[in-house]
């Protein structure tokens, strides 16, 4: 372990070896380029390209690559060696500023959703200074953002980066209404990953987990996780090496990877890494997610970061833990001791409860796609529906101060809110209230929607922006009152008695949390296609626009490519399902009810009588019958749909998966009835119980 301090970021260009390497002036230049995000001088850029190359090269790298994330969920690189011909046969090893400010993917082989046709193809990418530069297979990744020429964004990057400064400007002004001058406030993100490792062996021989990422077929295991003995078990020694490993080569990448457990389901488990500001967040999760396929794959494990890889036990999340704090370190959730900063933390507080609220469409939007359709609204994991849990203590807070009573307790009186009289606001740290969507745990907040393959970007760009608009009409209002205190205080008795139905504290996966959220006006999008229309709606536009986040284009690409990544992923399932069902399945069961019917047939042959033989070779005969002609109808379905986006998406939704639902059903049905030795690929109880 005391390894550790010196592995930690030793591939990364971090600060410490940008202070070692760079002249003064040329580290000062990129320090204020980092922090104030002011433009950097191709002078500069060229001795820093140089110095990053020559420390890459002493790493063994051989190669470069502008790392960017598109508007699709991976991360995209394209590689070229540093390498220069000098003329006679000979190299030299080169690298440039311009090379490492600007490259020049090409923008048409990744998804524009319309921005394409409208605009040039020509795409470019752009080094973000702000998130360190790394070596990962012998390449020098440089995290940059995608651009088309005309200027919009391709990439999930750039309005994560905006947001970032839209959420700053605002929060700087509230807080210069507090007496306080914070240069820049930034959102700090924490996201703990979830995944499920499983055997090679059996992953190859499952052609739904290979084209899929999630199992199709398959009868639920006579043991899930009702025993909840998964989580607090011991940790299998072949998993444990493989978190030992996941563990260093996350640090030498400079991501803090910090807890690694096993989950409730079996073959589950979680990775948290230590917060970090918002951008690095996201590029260190989508870092992360990568290793963690690597480093399985070399300990003869696949890892799945499906939403659901298999019916019936838990899916994987990702828990997006939010915060905001300022320059000098100030986290602007944290409750505090004094008066002054509960008043402020109260601001703060009720200009995210009144974000959620408002834009509960954009956060349901953040986290949809086919996968995470499983788990939302399934009776695990959070609903679909979006609410806030603040716990008790919080609650009474907001009670007293919405009905301007004291709340009973003679030393717990929060009615006046001047920024004088506040007392000591107390904290619930029992908060595991581990069904709501959001969560207030102490000084951040737990999203728990996001599906384990998300790139969290989107999901903070909505949360950002959200919070980043309340400010601004919170600030708008306090800087013109004659008299704070008073104006305070009305403005968050006003906004937290507007948008308390947001909060609920009881438990997210009952059906009368439903009917409650319902009668409250709450939203309740379930799939996919009901989220995304919602992009559009004149109060996200408008809410972009003001903040300079997305246009109206780049948001109806955001919504047109996320409506067809649906369809797609839904239609290569139902068709991996067919494959499986004609190939595998099928035949397997044709051959099985033969034999089964050759032994009955043997038995009458010499007078016996055999019900056993004849009840199972009907049953299965039958079931293969059922099976053949729901394949047929799904088959059928899949002929029928509509060529417009979003009717295409709905129809997967309404007509698709249904269909894929009764072939599955029949299908399982017949796997517990099958000679294990004759079923075609490993099952449930083989994949989730290895040793
Ligand atoms: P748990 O949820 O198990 O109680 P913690 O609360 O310690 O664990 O942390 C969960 C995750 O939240 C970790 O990834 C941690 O780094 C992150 N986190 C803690 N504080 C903040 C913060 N101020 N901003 C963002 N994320 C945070
Ligand atoms: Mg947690």
């Amino acid at each position: 372990m005391s390894r550790v301090p010196e592995l930690f970021g030793s591939l990364t260009f971090n600060e410490e070896v940008m202070r070692e390497r760079l002249p003064k002036d040329v580290f000062r230049a990129l320090k204020k380029t980092m922090e104030e995000g002011s433009p950097l001088d191709p002078s500069v850029a060229n001795v820093v390209a140089t110095v990053m190359k020559d420390w890459a090269a002493e790493k063994g790298a051989t190669h470069f690559t502008h790392w960017f994330q598109p508007m699709t969920g991976v991360t995209a690189e394209k590689h070229d060696s540093f390498l220069s011909p000098v003329g006679g046969g000979a190299v030299i090893m080169e690298f440039s500023g311009k090379e490492l400010m600007k490259g020049e993917p090409d923008a048409s082989s990744f998804p524009s959703g319309g921005l394409r046709a409208t605009f040039e193809a020509r795409g470019y990418t752009a080094w973000d200074p702000t998130s360190y530069a790394f070596i990962k297979d012998k390449t020098l990744c440089i995290p940059t953002a995608f651009c088309s020429y005309t200027g919009e964004i391709l990439d999930k990057k750039t309005p994560l980066l905006r947001s970032m400064d839209a959420i700053s400007k605002q929060a700087c002004r509230v807080l210069k209404l507090f007496g306080k001058t914070a240069k820049r406030v930034t959102t700090t993100v924490g996201a703990e990953q979830e995944y499920f490792l499983i055997n090679k062996e059996d992953y190859a021989k499952r052609l739904d987990l290979v084209l899929t990422g999630r199992t199709l077929f398959g009868a639920h295991s006579p043991k899930g996780q009702e025993m909840e003995d998964h989580y607090f078990g011991s940790i299998r020694p072949r998993v444990k090496a493989f978190m030992e490993e996941l563990d260093e080569e996350l640090w030498k990448l400079g991501v803090p990877a910090k807890t690694e457990h096993n989950e409730v389901a079996p073959c589950q488990h979680e990775m948290a890494p230590v917060f970090a500001t918002t951008n690095i967040a996201t590029d260190q999760n989508q870092l992360a997610m990568e290793i963690m396929r690597k480093v399985a794959d070399r300990h003869g494990f696949v890892c799945l970061l499906h939403e659901k890889p298999f019916e019936g036990i838990n899916g994987s999340g990702k828990h997006n833990n939010w915060s905001i704090s300022t320059d000098s370190g100030e986290n602007l959730l944290d409750p505090g001791r004094t008066p002054i900063e509960n008043a402020q933390f109260l601001l703060f507080l009720t200009a995210v409860i009144k974000a959620v609220d408002e834009y509960q469409d954009l956060l349901r939007i953040s986290v949809a796609n086919a996968g995470n359709d499983h788990r939302l609204g399934a009776n695990e994991a959070p609903p679909a529906i979006v609410s806030m849990y603040v716990g008790d203590d919080l609650d009474r807070v907001i009670e007293s101060l919405v009905s301007g009573k004291s709340c009973g307790d003679k030393q717990r009186e929060y009615i006046e809110i001047g920024a004088s009289v506040l007392p000591p606001i107390p904290l619930d740290h029992s908060d595991r209230n581990r069904t709501s969507p959001f969560a207030f745990t102490g000084n951040k907040f737990e999203f728990r929607m996001p599906g384990s393959s998300f790139n969290i970007a989107c999901t903070n760009i909505m949360l950002n922006t959200a919070v980043a608009e309340e400010l601004r009409l919170f600030a708008d209002e306090l800087e013109s009152a004659p008299d704070f205190d008073a104006a305070l205080s009305a403005l968050i008795r006003r906004e937290l008695k507007a948008h308390r139905r947001i909060i609920f504290n009881g438990n997210g996966y009952s059906r009368e949390w439903e009917e409650e959220a319902e009668r409250r006006g709450l939203l309740n999008l379930r799939s996919t296609p009901e989220a995304l229309p919602r992009y559009m709606d004149e109060k996200n536009l408008r809410l972009f626009e003001t903040h300079g986040v997305y246009t109206y284009e780049e948001m109806k690409s955001r919504e047109e490519i996320g409506l067809e990544e649906y369809s797609k992923t839904i239609h290569i399932e139902a068709e991996t399902m067919l494959r499986i069902l004609s190939r595998q399945i099928v035949p397997a069961c044709i051959s099985f009810s033969g034999q089964v019917a050759q032994s009955a047939a043997a038995k009458a042959s010499i007078g016996l009588k055999a019900p056993a033989e004849q009840e199972l070779a009907r049953q299965v005969a039958e079931k293969t019958e059922q099976a053949v002609a729901q394949g047929g109808r799904l088959q059928e379905a899949l002929a029928h749909v509509p060529g417009e986006t979003e009717a295409a998406a709905r129809y997967y939704q309404s007509s698709v998966l249904p269909a894929m639902e009764q072939v599955r059903q029949t299908a399982d049905s017949l796997e517990v009835l099958v000679d294990k030795k004759c079923w075609p690929f490993p099952v449930y109880e083989d994949i989730l119980f290895y040793a």
